[in-house]
């Protein structure tokens, strides 16, 4: 029997439970819901409730939402259709109640709206409050009605987590970890300031004793997550906050832990001490995903980005500067409000300029309730359409050439797991890319060094030139 007591404010809760119960959790979206997705796992262990594969399996199914792409609420809808259907035939087959929950961003978002059109569905809880999912399963359980819960509550979901089980993926070598969360930049076609709320960083001390519990479970690498993680200012325990750079310092001091990424960037907020540790910090890869969204002063203006193309520029070059090898990723949006020929063709100049190793890029949708949504001048489908046929092609191009430079050179490879052939070992390199090599079992963990022979599809092949080397 497992037992979990949950603290808060006026209320303390006991849970108990006597036998195993399937969880089965769909993410969507970004890393972040990852992330959450582990840690609602995290939070319902205790209650008894283990991860299935299959919602045929799950006492209780939670769906994990995002509310960044198009139509994302009508997705929602069509999914918890299944799954109510899922829910009646286990009932029917005498498998109890399915308790359905829905997470994440829409959930924030639409509570009200979900238990309006599916009042099947248990529970709705926003991106903050998943710490208190045992005392909503409890109270569904109680009222047999739904519960909703999209507060900002004042405390902080970090300080009422058990300590994380790390939300593993590829062999339990890498985990991600979000140290900030929240954005208050407003950007105009954006919904997240108003579906995570406002911008708030977890204290050094909470994202290193997290980060020292993946390290000692196995994890090499781990990649730092925020909506604005550059923007971190985490509380030092000594009356400051701390920066990104100075958070990066005290983790590469982890024993195990090998390789450190973060994302997700803002252009604004890379100060010189980030630059500085890509210099410094051999820890930190040598890839970074900077979104710029546009190269156009114009559009970057009413996008409310707070910076210019040639701020943008000029952060990549000092970027460059203190780390030649360094490869950039980003994020584009063609046809936001306004966007002329003329603002496009200066994107497609500033890609051409910067050179991108990969790069995600969306038609504009509007976002309701978002300040873009109601502007004038919203621009043609088919117009979206050509421009971004258009833009994709030359980041296809550049990627492409990336990859290509890659071969004939040597790169440092953490191995993750076999590759699908005998004998084969696959692992990523600094950039995230695939690579497949021969060589023996025990190198899984490792970070060896690969001489770059092939560029495959998706991946690259090269030969193993010694074992074990630095990253
Ligand atoms: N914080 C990050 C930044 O400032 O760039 C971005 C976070 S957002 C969750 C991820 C990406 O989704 C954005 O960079 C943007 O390119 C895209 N996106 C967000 N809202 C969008 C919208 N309404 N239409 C199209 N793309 C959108
Ligand atoms: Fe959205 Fe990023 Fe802009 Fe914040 S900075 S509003 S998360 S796009």
């Amino acid at each position: 029997m497992t037992s979990q007591t949950l603290s808060r404010q006026d209320e303390t809760l006991q849970v108990q439970n006597t036998d195993t119960r399937g969880l089965h959790v769909i993410t969507w979206g970004c890393q972040m819901n990852v992330y959450d997705s582990a840690r609602m796992t995290d939070v319902l262990r205790p209650l008894g409730y283990a991860p299935v594969d299959a919602p045929e399996a799950a006492d209780m199914v939670i769906l994990n939402t995002c509310h960044i792409r198009e139509r994302a609420a009508e997705k929602v809808f069509s999914e918890l259709g299944r799954l109510r259907k899922i829910g009646e035939e286990r009932k029917a087959a005498g498998l109890g109640k399915t308790v359905i929950a829905v997470a994440g961003c829409v959930a924030q978002a639409e509570g009200e709206e979900i238990l309006a059109r599916a009042p099947y569905v248990d529970i709705v809880l926003g991106p903050q409050t998943y710490h208190r999912l045992p005392e909503m399963v409890a109270r569904a359980a109680r009222a047999g009605g739904a519960v909703i819960d999209t507060d900002f509550p004042v405390e902080t979901k970090f300080d009422f987590l058990p300590n994380a089980a790390a939300p593993q993926t590829e062999g339990n070598l890498t985990a991600f970890l979000t140290i900030q969360e929240g954005c208050d930049k407003f950007c105009s076609f954006c919904v997240v300031p108003y579906t995570r709320g406002a911008e708030t960083s977890r204290s050094v001390a909470s994202v290193m004793a997290e980060a020292q519990r993946m390290a000692a479970s196995g994890v090499r690498e781990i990649t730092l997550l925020g909506q604005n993680v550059n923007a971190y200012h985490g509380d030092d325990g000594e009356g400051g906050s701390a920066t990104l750079a100075g958070l990066a310092e005290n983790l590469a001091l982890i024993p195990g832990l090998e390789r450190i990424r973060y994302t997700t960037s803002h252009p604004r907020d890379v100060d010189q001490s980030l630059i500085d540790a890509h210099r410094d910090n051999a820890a930190l890869m040598p890839f970074l995903h900077l979104p710029v969204q546009s190269g156009s002063d114009k559009i970057l203006k009413a996008m409310n980005r707070g910076h210019t193309a040639q701020e943008y520029r000029e952060v990549v070059r000092r970027l460059r500067e203190a780390r030649p090898d360094l490869a950039l990723s980003s994020d584009f949006i063609v046809g936001h409000p306004g966007e002329t020929e003329e603002d496009f063709e200066a994107t497609m100049q500033l890609i051409r300029d910067i050179g991108f190793a990969q790069a995600f890029s969306f038609k504009y949708s509007p976002r309701p309730g978002t300040p873009a949504a109601g502007q004038p001048f919203q621009v043609d489908e088919a117009v979206k359409d050509e421009r971004l046929q258009k833009l994709q092609a030359l980041l296809r191009e550049q990627q492409d050439a990336f990859n290509a430079d890659m071969v004939g050179r040597t790169l440092p490879v953490l191995f993750t797991g076999r590759g699908r052939k005998p004998g084969q070992l696959s692992g990523r390199s600094p950039y995230l890319q695939p690579v497949h090599v021969e060589g023996p079992d025990e190198l899984i963990g490792q970070i060896a060094q690969v001489a770059i022979t092939q560029r495959l599809t998706n991946s690259l092949a090269g030969t193993l030139i010694r074992e074990r080397a630095c990253a």
